[in-house]
């Protein structure tokens, strides 16, 4: 018992990546707050990103982490596309119900500029274009919601998303911090007015907003998802309803693979099993690659005689 709480403790000190969801102002808003340091290396890891481009997908899936705590059930998914004209492309982000999240950039390795603030500028690396959120509850169809870039900077435009498509007026800040060595902090922190915030909550929220360090900052300072949570809505006015660990974690496996194999319809499968070598499959998530021999793309083929 003793040793099950001191991993609890150990799990959401302020070296850990976690989120806490909570509601405050005797349930006028919902508050996320997270902090995703270690996540957000490990993409930097996996896909060599440079700094703007670990800053984009930094900032998307800390965002997608605290929308993702909507999903409720084992294989339920979110996920956000950013589509821009700029050098960066596209970012893509999918977060799952277990709070663990995965994304890939389409051009990791973009020249990195600064603002006059000397904040990295991931406006201009993704241009002018669109987010768009797809929420698969595996009902009928998934729901999903586009809106206009506002700036780029993914916070903003996550915060134009839910005031827009779902009507949840929303305060978004994202941060990646980065020195020479890589990513040094990481996190993020949302809050949402539910139908029932008066105008005097507003004006209280606005108030505190103004007066709220950088999310970077605070994790710097060494505070909890929960503490900067406090800092902006102070501790007496919240209910913690949960505390999460997330973590970058891609589910594919050499099933998912083969249904990928099989999505390419019989004809180019066929085509592909003339190739003696085999053919190779990379996760654009997780770079993990999968080899299937000439043998194994047949079998495939036999086994699933109704795929055209
Ligand atoms: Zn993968």
């Amino acid at each position: 018992m003793n040793q099950q709480n001191n991993t609890q403790q150990r799990q959401f000190d302020s070296c850990s990546d976690h989120i806490v969801r909570a509601t405050a102002c005797g349930n006028a808003m919902r508050a996320f707050a997270c902090r995703t340091s270690d996540t957000c290396r490990e993409a930097v890891r996996l896909h060599d990103l440079s700094p703007v481009a670990a800053a984009a997908i930094g900032r998307l899936m800390s965002g997608v982490l605290m929308l993702g705590c909507d999903l409720d059930q084992p294989g339920d998914t979110i996920t956000a596309l950013v589509q821009g004209d700029g050098p960066l492309q596209n970012i893509t982000v999918v977060g799952e119900e277990n709070a663990t999240v995965r994304g890939t950039v389409r051009q990791p390795h973009v020249e990195t500029r600064y603002l006059k603030s000397g904040k990295l500028d991931v406006g201009s690396a993704l241009g002018k274009g669109t987010l768009t959120i797809i929420k698969d509850m595996r009902l009928k169809e998934p729901y999903i919601g586009r809106v206009a870039l506002v700036s780029g900077e993914i916070a903003e435009d996550i915060a134009a998303y839910l005031s827009i498509s779902e009507q949840i007026p929303s305060i978004v800040s994202l941060g990646v911090k980065m020195d020479r060595g890589g990513i040094t902090h990481a996190g993020g922190l949302m809050v949402q007015l539910l139908p029932n915030a008066g105008e005097d909550i507003v004006s209280w929220l606005e108030e505190r907003v103004c007066h709220l360090p950088d999310v970077t900052a605070m994790i710097e300072d060494g505070a909890t998802p929960a503490a900067m949570r406090a800092r902006l809505l102070g501790e007496e006015n919240m209910t913690i309803h949960e505390q999460v660990p997330c973590s970058y974690a891609c589910p594919c496996n050499r099933e998912r693979m083969v249904k990928n194999l099989l999505a390419m319809g019989r004809k180019e499968l066929g085509e592909l099993a003339q190739d003696p070598h085999g053919i190779s499959l990379e996760c654009h998530f997780c770079d993990r690659h999968y080899h299937f021999s000439q043998t194994e793309i047949r079998q495939v083929l036999g086994d699933n005689p109704h795929v055209e």
